[in-house]
């Protein structure tokens, strides 16, 4: 993706981003290209292609964050997608990307400090231990998560990090309303409520979207682990 196909790609969706900040994507593309080579940070391996689905991805949720949103967290961020690029896209959100594997981490916080995204912060955790500290639980105005885990167990960890009010924003596959289906007791439980299905700019991807109306009970998220193995029952 040349830097007018980021612009222009943006633009379309609505996503207004100055020459400064396609700059600051372009970089987090190379370190994320370099990274990846050494340390399979994305299964996609094609540099074309990740960086279509990738920026894509990421920037058409941008248009779904609520413009009083001030935080975000973005659950199993990996090699940043989708919270990087949305955090050099809204640069006044606070952005924190979590993920389970140390060296995902350091990478994330390596290239924030490269690229300059000053509103990013890295953290290591796993979202079952994550969720039960104070400063972060129902914390958040904004989760994402992209290719974490189906919808069901997605929702037991994600939702425990939004405030009453707050927003899940989730890109998924073609089967979205499928998996919407089966975790509608998981979001009723955890104090969400779904947002009809949107659909994406980029081919194949469906954003799934769930308001957080009340809080989530204390016994969730479950023990590590127990969210994946045994997900909450349709
Ligand atoms: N979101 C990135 C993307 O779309 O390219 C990474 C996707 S990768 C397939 C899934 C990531 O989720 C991994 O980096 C893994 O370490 C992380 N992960 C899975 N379960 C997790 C959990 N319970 N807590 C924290 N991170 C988790």
């Amino acid at each position: 993706m040349t830097l007018n196909q980021i612009q222009s790609f943006a633009h379309g969706i609505g996503v207004s981003i100055e020459p400064s900040q396609v700059q600051m994507l372009d970089l987090y593309l190379d370190l994320l290209l370099d990274a990846n080579a050494q340390f399979n940070l994305t299964r996609i391996t094609d540099p074309a292609q990740i960086e279509t689905r990738l920026i894509g991805d990421s920037l058409a949720l941008v248009p779904h964050i609520p413009r009083a949103a001030r935080s975000l967290l973005d659950v199993g961020s990996g090699g940043g997608v989708p919270g990087m690029p949305i955090a050099i896209a809204r640069p006044r959100l606070e952005v924190t990307l979590m993920d389970a594997t140390g060296k995902k981490v350091r990478f994330l916080g390596e290239t924030a400090a490269v690229i300059g995204a000053n509103n990013v912060t890295a953290v290591q955790a796993r979202a079952e231990e994550l969720a039960r500290e104070r400063d972060h639980r129902e914390r958040y105005d904004v989760v994402t998560a992209r290719a974490v885990a189906r919808l069901a167990t997605l929702i037991e960890l994600a939702l425990p990090f939004l405030r009453i009010g707050g927003r899940g924003i989730f890109p998924k596959g073609s089967a979205a309303e499928e998996e919407l289906d089966e975790a509608a007791h998981a979001i009723r439980l955890l104090g969400g409520e779904a947002r009809p299905v949107q659909e994406s700019p980029v081919e194949g991807t469906r954003i799934v979207l769930i308001d957080k109306i009340r809080p989530t009970p204390s016994e969730f998220p479950r023990r590590t682990g127990i969210p994946n193995k045994t997900p909450l029952p349709g």
